[in-house]
């Protein structure tokens, strides 16, 4: 029989989720009347805005003539995306990211798992705790850890999120990683990181000759003008970070795909003889061997982010979101709860008394409202829940005004 890659082996289940739809499930039946409202999941609820339609359509009208017809495309992107994200998401706010280093793709999630072939394998890997699960999981199936033993993956470094760093994990002088995961505003935690912390981590990879990978699928989140955006507004970031961007959250874009991973001219490696080596020359030979590019008329809709209708129309759609967010952090810091995240992020992380799945119980049991377990994130995330701002206003209000009497 066929061999197998004995590391998906090592990979916990995705007990989590499952054992959330069960849970809910059961309750349903249980209570066939209830209108259940979700709080739980990472997915936008709004549409795609008007003018980013519009774009699609005129995307999908050319390719339906000859004369404008367009085939395989250039499998970084189009240069009219990339020339738009280049200017409006990188050198307005004094990062000096030109157009050929951005490779557009169909996703976040696939390059931040992907970016990881083009390493050697005996790589040290870092993660944030509690975290995104797929730096984790592909760091696993890529073989770059041992087995889960106590809640964690031997071999894989945890940084670790607690209320006393405010899920702000810090680089301690004796960290020795070559690759080290970031993600701000952060999934599940909302944390995000001040200036002056991304620039201790830039410092720590200078120092240590680590690649940052850093993940801002929620920038578009942050309203605080003081947050860095991207990582490329500290300085010398471009010699030690990549930087991973998605219209996902920011524009609606789940179920359309389009995402773009930064990796600049400067970043270097060295090979097994000792020659350096551009990272960039790596990950683009990576993407014109393995990828084909984004389709045209997804292009069109996502350059059609950076029109001034449609950067209208996605801070709108944003605010909204926001807007949710602080009705859910006020609940709960009325009952007394404290709360990371909900002012630059859609997510809202609160520690609760007891174990996390208790809590949840008692959320859907007592009030038919459905949160994620911190647990689900990694061990640092037990006794800790996710609430999530995407959903409806009402659906939100109304979650609010069932959870007030669970609160206490
Ligand atoms: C949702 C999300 C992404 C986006 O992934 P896509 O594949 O672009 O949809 C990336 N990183 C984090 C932390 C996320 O929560």
């Amino acid at each position: 029989m066929i061999k197998i890659n004995s590391n998906y082996r090592k990979l916990q289940s995705s007990y989590l989720f499952v054992e959330i739809a069960k849970r809910v499930a059961a309750f349903q039946e249980a209570n066939p009347a209830t209108d259940i409202i979700k709080l739980g999941i990472g997915d936008v609820t709004r549409a795609l805005p008007p003018s980013i339609v519009s774009a699609f359509e005129a995307g999908v009208q050319e390719m339906g003539q000859d004369e404008s017809f367009r085939g395989y495309g250039p499998e970084q992107g189009y240069a009219f995306l990339r020339e738009a994200i280049a200017e409006n998401d990188y050198q307005s706010r004094s990062a000096q990211i030109s157009a050929d280093e951005i490779f557009v793709s169909d996703g976040a999630k696939c390059d931040t798992g992907n970016i990881l072939e083009i390493f050697d394998h005996d790589i040290r890997i870092a993660v944030p705790d509690p975290v995104y699960p797929v730096y984790v999981d592909t760091s696993v199936m890529s073989g770059r850890t041992g087995t889960m033993q106590d809640g964690r993956y031997q071999g894989l470094t945890y940084l670790e999120g607690s209320p006393e760093n405010g899920y702000v994990p810090m680089p301690t002088p004796d960290l020795r990683a070559d690759i080290i995961f970031l993600c701000f505003p952060n999934n599940p935690t909302g944390a995000v990181a001040t200036r002056e912390q991304l620039a201790a981590w830039v410092d720590h990879a200078h120092k240590t000759g680590a690649i940052i990978l850093f993940d801002a699928a929620y920038e578009a989140f942050i309203r605080n003008p003081d947050i860095p955006h991207s990582i490329y507004e500290i300085p010398g970031a471009r010699d030690v970070a990549i930087e991973f961007r998605s219209f996902s959250k920011t524009a609606g874009f789940t179920g359309t795909r389009c995402a773009f991973t930064v990796v600049p001219s400067s970043l270097q490696g060295v090979d097994a003889e000792g020659n350096t080596v551009p990272l960039w020359e790596l990950w683009n030979r990576r993407q014109s061997t393995k990828f084909n590019g984004v389709s045209y008329p997804v292009q069109k809709a996502a350059a059609a982010v950076y029109t001034e209708a449609g950067q209208r129309e996605v801070r709108a759609q944003i605010d909204y979101y926001l807007e949710n967010a602080a009705i859910i952090r006020s609940t709960l810091q009325d009952a007394g709860y404290s709360v990371t995240g909900g002012t630059d992020s859609p997510y809202i992380w609160t520690t609760v008394a007891g174990d996390s799945w208790d809590f949840f119980d008692r959320l859907l049991n007592e009030a038919g409202v459905v949160c994620t377990p911190g647990t689900g994130f990694g061990k640092a995330g037990s006794g800790c829940v996710r609430i999530s701002a995407f959903n409806h206003r009402e659906k939100v209000e109304e979650a609010m005004r069932r959870i007030r009497p669970v609160l206490g």
